[in-house]
């Protein structure tokens, strides 16, 4: 496109969203149209380092008439549309790319119904994963899945990013849960796939398809939830070990053992000496590496038993005074080094990327390993953590340097993980962040055939534009 033209469609790309946020200012009030350009300031990022461009406008939506109607009209003029949630996404993906709208969700959170008889939920998108949960739980009800960012982000955004947390080790992730979803297409048109039943095979598993479709498919009006019995008993421990191998042996000696602890985290050196320098609990000279574990269940005996077992695996490969709690303020301390690490490791350099690789269990030392020749390679620091029982890794670049080239290290690590048979992204998905690698881990044929997918359900691609492919 010439230097002219690309002027030209700005133009007429600005007048169409000018003429669409007076339409649906006429339609829902002006207090919920947002134009003015410090709080759309806030809508052009999220918690990644991508950079996108300012939406044109933000609508903060309260129903899914409403969301249909956005929809509607946005295809009507041509506009793109991004939905928000909190804006806690690491990849970029609630991040405008080509202005448009941001579709905030972020009122519409309620609990709509809880089903005790049949262990189900349905709530709308915009509600706080963790507040869900403490509603949840005051019934004795139990809904997994813990992003770390659970007391800010919200369920669309989890659905739509498939995420993970400490706990998917155990109860696995997002998708796991997730029964159906109400999603409004490009263009208003409504579809409900998915179940209210334990089984269920008619027809393709579109619900799957919507789960990790990061807002490039259709936006979740409604979304039903599985759940469970929330565990009474629940044992938490900090073990500090000497060196990295020796937690990754102790790791893999809890996997090959079959036990199946709800949380298994792994923390390295680097970690370890950010953490010792805050005075963390369980973190001397001695330790060079840490894990922390947790077991749950209803049955006192067994939680018992399981718990001495791991810190025993433990101690024969090397830990030494670990640290146990059984109840809520005495397990929350033993998290502190969890919940401060990753503040407190981005304090350590003025730049810091953050990647999300998965490689199969049993790769894990080797994944280490190539690591640390990368950190040496490039002279950065790399800084991992992660929910070592399911081999998924947080890989932190970090330098100081404002002319240094991350992008490099980026696409070794990226590398190094492929060669070892894992996979380029979790939990956070590709968004913006990882568009360029994608094709480093799939073929074209798959590429084009997800590429498909879209164009069938937004044709003109104005359904959260840029990302992914
Ligand atoms: C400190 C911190 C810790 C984190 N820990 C974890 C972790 O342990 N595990 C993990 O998986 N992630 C983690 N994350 C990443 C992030 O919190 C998750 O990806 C989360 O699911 C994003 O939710 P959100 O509401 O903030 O979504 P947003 O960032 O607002 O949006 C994310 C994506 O979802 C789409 N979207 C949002 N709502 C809808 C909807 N209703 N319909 C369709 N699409 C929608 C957006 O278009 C965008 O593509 C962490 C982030 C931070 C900052």
């Amino acid at each position: 496109m010439d230097k002219y033209s690309f002027i030209m469609n700005s133009i007429n790309s600005k007048r169409s969203s000018e003429k669409l946020a007076l339409k649906l200012s006429s339609l829902l009030g002006e207090s919920r149209v947002l134009v003015d350009l410090d709080i759309l300031e806030q809508f052009s990022t999220d918690k990644s380092h991508c950079e996108g461009v300012m939406p044109d406008l933000a609508v903060r939506v309260k129903s899914e008439s409403e969301i249909v109607s956005v929809l509607q009209l946005a295809s009507q003029f041509n506009v793109p549309v991004v939905a928000r949630g909190a804006g806690t996404g690491k990849s970029g993906g609630a991040i405008p790319v080509k202005g448009g709208v941001v579709l905030d969700l972020t009122l519409m959170n309620d609990l709509l119904e809880v089903d005790r008889e049949n262990l189900l939920a349905v709530v709308q998108p915009g509600i706080v994963t963790g507040q869900m949960q403490s509603m949840l739980a005051a019934d004795g009800l139990f809904y997994p899945p813990d992003p770390n960012s659970l007391e800010s982000c919200t369920i669309g955004g989890n659905v739509a990013h498939n995420a993970g947390g400490p706990r998917a080790f155990k109860y696995g992730v997002t998708r796991e849960y997730v029964m159906g979803v109400r999603a409004v297409l490009m263009g208003g048109d409504i579809v409900c796939p998915g179940k209210r039943t334990v089984k269920g095979v008619a027809g393709y598993d579109v619900t799957s398809l919507m789960v990790g479709s990061e807002g490039t498919l259709g936006v979740f009006s409604q979304i039903t939830l599985k759940l469970i019995r929330e565990p009474k008993i629940v044992s938490t421990l900090l073990v500090p070990m000497p060196d990295e191998e020796s937690a990754g042996k102790a790791v893999s000696q809890i996997v090959a053992a079959g036990m199946v602890p709800s949380v298994l985290e792994f923390m390295d050196s680097f970690i370890v000496d950010v953490l010792r320098s805050k005075g963390v609990s369980g973190v001397d000279r001695a330790t060079g590496a840490l894990i922390l574990a947790e077991v749950d269940g209803d049955d006192e005996a067994s939680v018992e038993r399981l718990t001495l077992r791991l810190a025993d695996i433990c101690e024969s490969v090397g830990a030494r005074e670990i640290l146990m709690a059984r109840h809520g303020g005495e397990r929350e301390k033993l998290w502190a080094a969890r919940r401060l690490m990753s503040d407190a490791v981005a304090d350590t350099a003025k730049h810091k990327v953050s990647e999300d690789i998965v490689v199969p269990r049993s790769a894990a030392p080797e994944l280490l390993t190539g690591l640390k020749r990368l950190s040496q390679k490039y002279h950065v620091r790399l800084a991992s953590y992660g929910h070592a029982g399911d081999g998924n890794y947080h890989v932190n670049v970090l330098w100081d340097d404002d002319e240094f080239n991350v992008s490099p290290v980026v696409e070794d690590v990226f590398r190094l993980t492929l060669s070892l048979h894992g996979t380029i992204t979790g939990e956070h998905g590709i968004g913006l962040a990882k568009r360029p690698y994608l094709s480093l881990e799939q073929a074209p044929s798959l590429i084009a055939l997800q590429q498909n997918i879209k164009r069938v359900l937004d044709p003109r691609g104005l359904l959260n534009p840029g990302k992914i492919f």
